[in-house]
């Protein structure tokens, strides 16, 4: 018994003498590293919201998308069995918060529930220029044809005088999420839209009236059954906040 004592003591003091830092690891974690995104400000933008379709005459209001008039907001997409693009948005944003909070993000969110109705797309774009947010990301999934399947990550082109600044961090932002969402999802990127899972477009008010830089994802596209089959689980959609969560951190810790 006491040889056997002996030597395990020795085993703690050479490894305890060896590194002193590491002489408490409990106390030495946590306590000593600083929180990975704190005093970074995150604007999340969940696509549509549970409401919208019973005001039509709030979300079908023209407003102005900074290249053309557009519809304040849209109903969203949904899966065959009725699963609704703004059930999902909306849980994948609150998973997001959650682990960006506990990273130390400051999280803004565009809507307070899924029970509500809009807010219009300059409002979404307005709450992340607010917030003067480091970065910003809209999330939805697709409503596109049966057969196609996979993720995009759209970010605006660059306007004059309108996304022209905002452009260059945001595209670096798309890739920087594309990548993570790739490998911690395992989703394919869309064959149907962009190239390689991005796609710069100049036609969407929520990314056109940003002044801070911005992308959208389309996690998914619900039409699609092997798609919707991934994204109606609780369980992937953690799977694809924890991906997000990691892009973002990757683009802000830089
Ligand atoms: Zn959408």
């Amino acid at each position: 018994m006491r040889p056997a004592w002996t030597v395990a003591a020795v085993v703690t003091v050479v490894v305890g003498g060896a590194d002193p830092a590491r002489a408490g690891p409990a106390a030495a974690d946590g306590a000593a590293r600083p929180a990975p995104l704190a005093g970074r400000v995150i604007a999340l933008d969940p696509g549509h919201n549970g409401g919208n379709a019973r005001r039509p005459d709030v979300i079908n209001r023209l407003v102005w998308a900074g290249t053309h008039r557009k519809a304040c907001d849209t109903v969203g997409a949904a899966t065959a069995s009725g699963y609704p693009e703004a059930a999902f948005s909306w849980d994948v944003a609150t998973r997001l918060r959650r682990i960006l909070e506990a990273r130390g993000a400051v999280v803004v969110l565009t809507r307070r529930s899924n029970a509500g109705v809009g807010p219009c797309i300059t409002e979404r774009a307005a709450v992340g220029n607010r917030a003067r947010a480091d970065a910003a990301l809209s999330i939805h999934a697709d409503g596109a044809a049966v057969g196609a399947r996979g993720f995009h990550v759209i970010h605006p082109v660059a306007l004059p005088r309108l996304t022209a600044d905002i452009a260059a961090p945001s595209a670096r932002l798309a890739r920087t999420v594309r990548d993570a969402y790739a490998a911690g999802t395992g989703l394919p990127p869309a064959g149907y839209a962009g190239r390689g899972g991005l796609h710069a477009r100049g036609d969407l008010g929520g990314l056109n009236l940003s002044d801070v830089p911005k992308v959208l994802v389309e996690c998914g596209n619900l039409r699609n059954a092997r798609d919707a089959q991934l994204l109606t689980q609780p369980r992937f959609r953690q799977r694809i906040a924890a991906a997000l969560a990691a892009g973002l951190e990757r683009h802000l810790r830089r």
